[in-house]
Parts: structure tokens; sequence; C-alpha cells
């Protein structure tokens, strides 16, 4: 039995096509497989591995912590030096003002709580979310997932959840007193990279204030430098009222956050105590991973390295539809996406990369786009080379090579 009988065997699967590149290594930039052959890494695990594969200190603070304790006690009972040091130092970076972390194993963990601290602490029901979103496949997540055909086989899912368009300052009139909370990634990701017009986030957030419902920002894959900022709503200028987080907060491991003021995250303690808990949430070798991740994105200023990086991308992406290969080029920083003319192209278009030794995929709401995600400290010339194999493959699935 082969590692790919067992996987296809014994491992539930989730499509019909999984990647199936059996991968043994992955180091920075890179992932090899089972076979030797080499592949840059544009996927990054899913705009995971910010400081790329490995990195040094992450593995150090991971050993380093594997020596003093593992999991000890659930989370918010016992104080974990660890789990505060981490707590401290998101909280001192994010961008609303008193700011306390609860920590979780996932980012749709950290939605679920997000929605329920809304609910708790404005003891309202209704919730706003919008189309093409993507915020976990938990219930309630789900439950402002913004693709209708992901969500009916599951009905019935939370009640009094609404969907508007995305980008659409018209419709925001719909968000009334009875709103507890709007839910919105500032860059929907799985929604095929789509960047809102500018004033939107800002006409969302004074809605919100006007009805007195809070503003949660999803910023799971655009938030710790992906965008070119620390936090894509600074775009904009944005603060949301609670911020959600993941993927690249652990640097690897699992980890996930969602991030308030103290004047919201108190409800979590009150009326009743106890009412949202978990045993693995802040996992003390998942925090110290994270502290070394965020460290390395703060001390090496990656979101500014991300800006730049992200140009140099976005120049070639433009040349490629300048000629005809890419029908539209979206997104900020390191966050891109490559929009084919159809799913078909843009099967063809990873299937091509993939064979040249680059992996990339798609956005899952809407499989024409490429979403490009490499990590935000790729060197220069991997960055450069895997842009050369990105458009050889794109321009072979077009069928202009
Ligand atoms: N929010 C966004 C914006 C995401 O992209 C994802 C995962 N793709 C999630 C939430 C859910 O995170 P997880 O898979 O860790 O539950």
């Amino acid at each position: 039995m082969t590692a790919r009988d067992d996987f296809i065997k014994y491992l539930a699967q989730t499509s019909r096509e999984p990647l199936g590149v059996e991968m043994v290594r992955a180091e920075g930039c890179r992932v090899w497989d089972a076979a030797g052959r080499e592949y840059l890494d544009f996927v990054s695990g899913i705009s995971v591995a910010s400081v790329g594969h490995r990195h040094p200190k992450v593995l150090e603070a991971i050993r380093a912590q594997a020596d003093r304790y593992l999991h000890v006690m659930v989370y918010g009972e016992a104080v974990l030096d660890i789990q505060a040091e981490f707590a401290r130092t998101l909280c001192e970076v994010v961008p609303m003002p008193e700011a306390q972390a609860y920590l979780t194993t996932s980012g749709a963990e950290a939605v679920e709580g997000a929605l329920k601290t809304a609910r708790k602490h404005t003891g309202r029901t209704k919730l706003f979310a919008f189309e093409m979103s993507y915020h976990g496949d938990t219930f309630g997540a789900m439950s402002v997932m913004g693709r209708k055909e992901m969500r009916e086989p599951y009905e019935p899912l939370l009640p009094g959840v609404s969907f508007l368009p995305f980008g659409d300052e018209n419709s925001l009139n719909r968000i009334d007193r009875f709103t507890a909370a709007a839910i919105v990634e500032p860059i929907q990701a799985e929604g095929g990279v789509r960047v809102p017009p500018d004033g939107f986030l800002q006409a969302l957030r004074a809605r919100c204030d006007e009805a007195g419902a809070l503003l949660i920002f999803d910023e799971v894959q655009t938030g710790l430098g992906r965008t070119g900022k620390l936090w894509a709503g600074t775009h904009w200028g944005v603060v949301p009222d609670i911020l959600v987080l993941a993927k690249a907060l652990g640097g690897g491991l699992p980890l996930g956050a969602f991030v308030g003021r103290r004047g919201v995250m108190k409800t979590l303690a009150e009326n009743p105590p106890f009412s949202h808990l978990t045993t693995f949430g802040g996992h003390p070798l998942s925090c110290a991973a994270g502290l070394a991740a965020l460290r390395v994105i703060l001390g090496d200023d990656l979101a500014h390295q991300a800006a730049e990086l992200g140009m140099i991308f976005r120049n070639t992406l433009d040349g490629l539809k300048a000629a005809g290969v890419v029908a539209e080029v979206r997104g900020k920083g390191l966050l891109l996406g490559a929009v084919m003319r159809d799913e078909r192209t843009a099967r063809a278009a990873v299937a091509a990369a993939l064979k040249r030794g680059l992996l990339v995929g798609t956005a899952m709401h809407d499989e024409r786009v490429l979403r490009l995600v490499p990590p935000l400290n790729i060197p220069d010339v991997d960055l450069v080379r895997g842009i050369e194999l990105l458009a050889a493959a794109l321009a072979e699935a077009a069928g202009r090579d």
C-alpha cells in the first residue's frame, strides 16, 4: 500500500479531484514530492505559510515550548505565559484600542465565537453577510457563507441571516437596529479575490455605527501583512469592532483568534459565564509558533515586502491581460487573482503550472480565478522564477503560447 492508496482509501475525500501531490518535505517557498520533484509554492497551504514553511525561528520556538509544557489546561483558566505573551503582542498591533483576544484552533471556530459574542453583547439576533463570502464550514460560519448551493444541503442553518451584494453601498440601509453584526472579508478571497470599491467599507462602518450593530472583519486570509498592510481594513482606514484571524496566525500550527475591545469581549465572562469554552484554543505550541511568526512578520516588515513584491507580480499579470491570456487581474499585495476566461482554462492552468513545478490553486467560489498567494518572504529570484513558470502555464492553458 502506498501513501496515495491509503489517502484515497482511508481519508474521507472532499472533492472528486484532489490535487493529489504526495508531499514529503517543505522549506521556505518550496515543497518536494515523493519522487523528489521540487515545486515553488504559490498556494502556501492557502495563505497559511506567510513566513514560509518551517521558518527557523518558528521551529526553534516550537522546540523550546515542547520542552516546557504542551496542553495543561483548557483555554481561559490557568495563566500560561506563552498564551499571554502571544495575546499581548497581537493586541498591541491590532487597530482597535483596549484589545483582548480569544484564542481558538481554527478560523471557523473564531468566526463562531465572533458571531456569538456579537449576539450576546448587543442582545440582538439579526446578522448580515455578503454574497460570495467564505467564513468556514461549521454550522454558524456556514450560515454566513455567501453561496446558496453550499448552504442548501445543510439547511436549516442559523435564522436571521441576510446577504447583501458585496461592494454595493446602496443596500447597506437594510442593516437596522435589530442587527447584531455584519461580517465581511475586507477582500473576499474564496469569492475570487474580490476587492470592494473605495468607499464601501467606510459606508459599511458608518451604517453599522448608525444602527448600533457590530462590524466583524474576517481577516483570516487578508490579515498579517498578506495584502501589503498588516490589516486589509487599513487600506480604507476602517477599523472593525471584532477582528477574526487564523491561517498565518499560527506560523504553520493550528491557531485562530477573535479580537475586540474589552467592552465587547467582557460579555464572554457574563450572563452566564462559561458559555463559550474551548479545550485546545490557544494551544501552547501554536502560541509559541504564532508568536515567533508574528515577530518575523513585524520585524522583517513583511507587509511592506508583500506590497513591493505584489507590484512586481501584478505588472506581469497586467501584461498577460494585455496579451489576452488573462481576463482580469485582482487583489492587493500578495493576495492576487488571475481571472481566466472559464473554469476549464483555469483548471488547465493549474495542471500546466504543476507540470512546470509550480503550485497554484483556484478560488473556491469562483473557479475561473487562480488565487496567487506565495509566502510573503519569498526571495526575489524565486518570485520571478515562479512568475515565469506561471506566465508560461497560463499561456499554454489559454492556447496562446
Ligand atoms: N474565513 C476565511 C476568510 C477563510 O478563508 C477561511 C478558510 N479558508 C475560514 C474563515 C475558515 O478557516 P478554517 O479553515 O481554519 O476553519
